[in-house]
């Protein structure tokens, strides 16, 4: 919506409509490659959430939403995915501009989203109880899976469609209604898609957009008691403070937080193969995804030639616009992100690492936030930069000799959300990956995803699952009905029955 100083101007997205904030105030949002102002978004405050939650408690008791068939809450889904296929250049690029991610990374992205949908639209009308044998054969006992309410989705910056999207696809599948607040950095895309669901036939306050800064809007969400159930995405801090604030109103949460994700190498394994999924892991999406393998552990015998193939890759990383078509790593999403990556590999230094390659800020020409590609060498587990998330395209890599010792440096982190495994030994595949703490384990390959595959996050690294059928379960309660088919007198009143 264009506005008279040229800006497009975007207002939250509240039943159906677009809605001016309470007090009247705006944020801009800015290109991370250029710091170039985007557009201005809505400050939202608590009265702006207030409104998007009573929007969506309405929506969830008309009868419109709530006594639609399962079968046709699956064809809104179909088609919300089909809108997204259509609208899914326009969408990336909105993305790639607003946090600097590669082009070529958001349109990936993009061209998987509706497949979340349609996975989610097939499975909307399985979702149903059961029976249950009760010992009185006159009882008549089953179980539903209802849908929670009102469910707030808090998602960060880094892959803002597709993080919404996880939330999203199965609140909607399982007959809930939602209010989502995306990153103050991403705005753009989460409003888009509100339009997209109110155009695919979702009723007026099914899906709700409040834009703003976590400490205001998100923070409002979260301590809105309409809420049935929050699912947040980002910081391990944030995501805790989440979890205590839901527990104190006894809702819910599911959370997918951090990661410290080790990639392991092992004597047998392929080297010029894992070092492409090391690059992978770390460089790709500038490293500013949860599921950074930010820790490679290598055996001793393989450790300079691995080294050596990745410092060469990332030496030759060409840096620049993510919009153009060659560019293999963009900026960082904004300029505190920046100074967090640049005083990690400081801490680095400090504690005794050393530099093979990257280890500067640039502006890559552009005057945006860029960092360069960053090996780092001689660290032990110990160090801060081997325990916490950077969130940046720095990896750490530190050699092993058994694989017993793989498997306890792995483990030994407070994070658990996934883990790289590269061997051409079958038995040793299928050996570490089960004792691996980590909630996604890959084997041979690195960030794969797909709708059908859940994802848990370990430890530190989350609480309750994302995608596949599990997912929807986070968003229903089971009842169970009893239902007594005798018409004989109730016997003695003072004894359980069953
Ligand atoms: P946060 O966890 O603070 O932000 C994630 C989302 O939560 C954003 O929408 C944010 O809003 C919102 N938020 C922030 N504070 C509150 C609050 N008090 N109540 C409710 N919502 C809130 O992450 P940051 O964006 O600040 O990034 C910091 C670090 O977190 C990164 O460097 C990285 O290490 C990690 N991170 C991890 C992610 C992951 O996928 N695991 C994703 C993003 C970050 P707003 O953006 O407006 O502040």
């Amino acid at each position: 919506m264009p506005d008279p100083t040229g800006t497009t101007t975007w207002q939250h997205f509240i039943g159906g409509a677009w809605v001016e904030p309470a007090d009247g105030a705006y944020f801009d949002s800015t290109d991370p490659a250029t710091r170039r102002t985007l557009y201005r978004a809505a400050r939202g405050t608590a009265p702006d959430v207030a409104r998007a939650v009573a929007a969506a408690q309405d929506a969830f008791e008309r009868p419109g939403w709530r006594d639609l068939s399962q079968t046709r809450r699956g064809h809104l889904l179909r088609r919300l995915g089909e809108l997204i296929g259509e609208h899914a250049e326009e969408l990336a690029v909105a993305e790639s501009r607003d946090n600097g991610k590669l082009l070529r990374e958001m349109r990936g992205q993009l061209a998987a989203l509706p497949e979340y949908y349609h996975y989610y639209a097939g499975l909307a009308d399985k979702i149903h109880g059961s029976t249950v044998p009760a010992s009185d054969r006159r009882v008549l006992n089953y179980t539903a899976r209802e849908p929670l309410g009102v469910v707030g989705a808090i998602t960060p910056w880094n892959s803002p469609l597709t993080l919404t999207t996880s939330k999203l696809a199965p609140a909607l599948c399982a007959g809930n209604t939602v209010v989502v607040k995306p990153s103050e950095h991403t705005s753009a895309s989460g409003l888009r898609l509100a339009e997209l669901a109110l155009e695919a036939g979702f009723p007026p306050g099914a899906v709700n957009v409040v834009t703003g800064f976590g400490p205001e809007a998100g923070q409002a969400l979260v301590d809105h008691p309409g809420l049935a159930k929050i699912s947040f995405t980002g910081s391990t801090a944030t995501g805790s403070r989440i979890a205590a604030a839901a527990a104190r109103r006894f809702v819910g949460s599911t959370l997918e937080l951090g990661g410290k994700s080790p990639q392991i190498v092992f004597e047998d394994a392929d080297v010029a193969n894992a070092a492409m999924g090391v690059v992978a892991g770390i460089f790709a999406a500038a490293g500013q995804t949860c599921i950074a393998g930010s820790r490679v552990l290598v055996h001793r015998s393989v450790h300079d030639e691995l080294v050596e193939r990745v410092c060469e890759r990332a030496r030759t990383i060409r840096i620049g616009d993510p919009l153009a078509e060659e560019t293999e790593l963009g900026p960082l999403a904004f300029e505190a992100q920046r100074e967090k990556v640049a005083s990690y590999v400081d801490l680095g230094r400090s504690e005794g690492a050393r530099v093979l390659t990257g280890g500067a800020a640039t502006d890559g020409g552009l005057g945006g936030f860029f960092y360069e590609p960053t090996v780092l060498v001689d660290v032990d587990n110990t160090m801060r930069v081997m325990r916490e998330e950077i969130f940046g395209p720095v990896v750490a890599v530190l050699p092993f000799d058994t694989e017993e010792e793989a498997v306890r440096l792995a483990n030994d982190s407070d994070y658990g959300l996934a883990a790289g495994v590269w061997t051409t030994r079958l038995a040793r595949a299928h050996r570490v990956a089960a004792r691996l703490d980590a909630g996604t384990v890959w084997v041979n390959t690195y960030r794969a995803m797909s709708p059908m595959s859940p994802r848990q996050g370990f430890k530190s690294s989350g609480v309750g699952v994302e995608h596949g059928t599990e997912a929807v379960k986070e968003y229903t309660r089971l009842k169970s009905v009893w239902i007594n088919t005798s018409e004989e007198p109730l016997a003695d009143p003072f004894t359980m029955r069953s």
